[in-house]
């Protein structure tokens, strides 16, 4: 079965996953059934798809109406009504490994060459195939919690799946617009959760030994370290029995605090209390400041371990890890990244002294580690680590691509809407700052993932930094001074630093559902990033301070009207009309251009007479240039001008 014989889904389970997934399946266009058990549970997950749809429309994301989406979803109770002819079976059915191998049995019955996943997120794909006479085409197909929000689905193997299931279940996932991962053997906990393991357990031996307090760690992680939430926080809201219960079954010591918190039977959020107290309304109260000394690097090395495990055993690379924690799990950057900054030797030798003192097998490098050690490659300042570091800077947190004369950057944090972080500008910054003029004729800057151009200043990437160092990077300016012609490709939210970054671009061009706004007032801020005084001279007065003072968003024809966007535009329509807009910059004369945009830019603070002055200067100069004397032979001949920039 390839990913374009692929018409019909079915998904069993209207629960929580089956009707999201079955929702996030409509959106891409395909017919799809939705089977649970009983009718109630049927209707129940289509009125909580109903009420989803009905949100991403007001939120302006849908392209057509929900019931379009909506006449895409069939409902079926009877099993064999609902999964003969369908070409992909998706199972959501509850964890229960008995109940998934019975209905995997009775699938086997009632289809031929269909693709069976199933979307457990700790049970052994092998043994659920187990259940059936074809386990070639029995796969994992993992999604995260909420399906209609996270990016991310682990395509797992089971030992007998083929290389075909998995490769149209991957292609099946990115045909939805989500980003698939692949798992390429069937470990426990796949990928995100092994390497997320060691977050919350190891923060619970360093509290159990009583080196740390609970609000510490947490601090530490998340101020310190970028993490969005802290060790135990995250706990509280997954439920401490839940990650109690998987390390347990995989035969794993567990932390005294966490024994202690199972018997008295505080949970965490749904208990009202567990690590922190919920009923009295303060839940995870740490503070800033909190746990300056907590050495994180042991919480670290531990993630880090487990992803050499898995790339080690052939499970998974690098970058799919990578991208899982990030997407999957929110981390600021992947646990392999991480590692090459903070140096392998570093982490192997944190590892080998904790194993040393305690004797416990949870630190006991692996042998990748070791290798990558033992041959020299500790990491970026080494020149490679997990990743090779070429002359090429790679870029974490963004992505460039030039071609015919368009530098094109991505915003590339998709899981937290390409949040503006410091790493981020100091890459744009470099990217810049490493462009060919010779090639570069414009630059375009744009969102990775369909929800944000950039939602703001990245505020745990500032974290750990005290206030007087925290100045505002110089990533607006750089863009501002570029000397080509640089637009912004605005699709979703545009906010706080994102919508500076676009401000400080020449041109705009935005989708109809874009929002624009600077929500830095309500935390007590003002736009850092020459937001006020862009906003004071590309606005009237009044205008500029409503955005200011007010913190509210406008949506994108308001701003076109204004004047703080050159168009707003329909989502078909979008890259077609920047597409004209590029061609013109990157076809234009590069000299003039140049003089044109900083004669413009620098006139505009100055004096009537000197902005004169200085465009008289540009012009004068312009006049013996070889685009010039290209520009009117092109014209007197009726053809197109080439202009080289000479
Ligand atoms: P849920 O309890 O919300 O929903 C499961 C649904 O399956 C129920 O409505 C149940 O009636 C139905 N069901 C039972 N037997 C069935 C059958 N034979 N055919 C069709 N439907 C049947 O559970 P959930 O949270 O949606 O989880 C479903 C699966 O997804 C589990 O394997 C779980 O481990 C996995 N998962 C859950 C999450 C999460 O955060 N909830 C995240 C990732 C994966």
């Amino acid at each position: 079965m390839t990913v374009e014989e692929i018409e019909r889904v079915t998904v069993l389970g209207a629960g929580n996953m089956g009707h999201g997934i079955t929702e996030v399946i409509a959106l891409a266009g395909y017919d799809v059934t939705m089977r649970d058990i009983k009718r109630e549970l049927v209707d129940d997950g289509y009125g909580s798809i109903e009420w989803s749809l009905e949100k991403l429309a007001e939120k302006g994301h849908l392209e057509e109406p929900p019931e379009a989406v909506l006449s895409r979803i069939d409902l079926e109770v009877d099993l064999e009504a609902a999964v003969v002819g369908a070409d992909l079976i998706i199972e959501a059915a509850p964890e229960r490994m008995a109940l998934k191998r019975d209905i995997f049995a009775e699938l086997d019955e009632y289809t031929d060459d269909a693709i069976l996943a199933t979307n457990t997120s700790s049970l052994s794909i092998t043994e659920i195939a187990s259940a059936t006479a074809h386990p070639e085409r029995v796969c994992g197909t993992h999604f995260f919690n909420p399906p209609v929000k996270m990016d991310l689905v682990e395509v797992i193997y089971g030992a007998g799946t083929s290389d075909e299931t998995a490769e149209t279940c991957h292609a099946f996932v990115e045909s939805l617009g989500k980003t698939p991962i692949y798992v390429r053997k069937d470990v426990n906990g796949f990928v995100v959760n092994s390497v997320l393991g060691p977050f919350g357990d190891e923060a619970g031996w360093m509290v159990s030994e009583g080196l740390y307090e609970i609000r510490e760690v947490d601090a530490a992680m998340v101020f310190q370290r970028g993490y969005p939430m802290g060790p135990f926080e995250l706990g509280d809201l997954t439920g401490i029995d839940v990650g109690y219960h998987v390390r347990k079954e995989a035969g794993k010591e567990v932390p005294p605090i966490v024994e202690e918190k199972i018997e008295a039977e505080e949970l965490g959020r749904k208990t009202g209390k567990g690590y922190y107290d919920y009923e009295s309304g303060e839940g995870a109260d740490y503070e800033r400041g909190q746990g300056e000394s907590v050495d994180t690097l042991r919480i670290e090395a531990r993630m880090i371990n487990e992803a050499a495990k898995l790339i080690g055993n052939d499970v998974a690379t690098p970058e799919a890890i990578d991208t899982g924690l990030r997407l999957g799990a929110g981390f600021p950057e992947g646990p392999c990244r991480r590692a090459d900054d903070l140096g392998l030797d570093r982490v192997l030798e944190k590892l080998e002294s904790l194993h040393e003192e305690s004797g416990a097998q949870r630190y006991e490098p692996a042998d990748h580690l070791r290798e990558l050690v033992e041959s020299g490659r500790t990491g970026k300042a080494a020149g490679a680590g997990f990743y090779e570091y070429g002359d090429e800077r790679e870029y974490a947190t963004i992505e460039t691509t030039l071609e015919e004369g368009l530098l094109e950057i991505t915003l590339d944090r998709p899981e937290r809407l390409n949040a503006l972080s410091q790493e981020m500008a100091g890459e744009i910054v470099h990217a810049l700052d490493d462009a060919d003029l010779d090639e570069v004729r414009a630059v375009t800057f744009e969102g990775a993932g369909d929800r944000a151009f950039c939602a703001g200043a990245d505020i745990t990437g500032f974290a750990g930094i005290e206030p007087h160092e925290k100045e505002v990077t110089p990533v607006h300016k750089h863009v501002a001074e570029f000397p080509r012609p640089t637009l912004a490709k605005i699709d979703g939210y545009c906010l706080g630093g994102g919508f500076e970054l676009a401000l400080a671009c020449d041109l705009r061009i935005a989708t109809e559902g874009s929002n624009f706004g600077f929500p830095e007032i309500d935390l007590g801020l003002i736009p850092g990033g020459g937001g006020t005084q862009r906003a004071i001279r590309m606005l009237p007065d009044a205008r500029a301070k409503e955005l200011i003072f007010r913190g509210d968003h406008i949506g994108a024809e308001r701003a076109a009207e204004w004047g703080l966007i050159n168009r707003a535009v329909s989502e078909s329509d979008f890259e077609e009309i920047v597409e004209e807009f590029v061609s013109d910059l990157t076809s234009g004369p590069p000299i003039a251009l140049r003089k044109a945009k900083r004669v413009m830019n620098r006139g505009r603070d100055a004096d009537f007479e000197t902005g004169l002055e200085m465009e008289s200067q540009a012009f004068g100069l312009l006049l013996g240039t070889e685009d010039v004397a290209e520009g009117t032979a092109a014209f007197s001949e009726d053809r197109e001008p080439e202009f080289r920039g000479e």
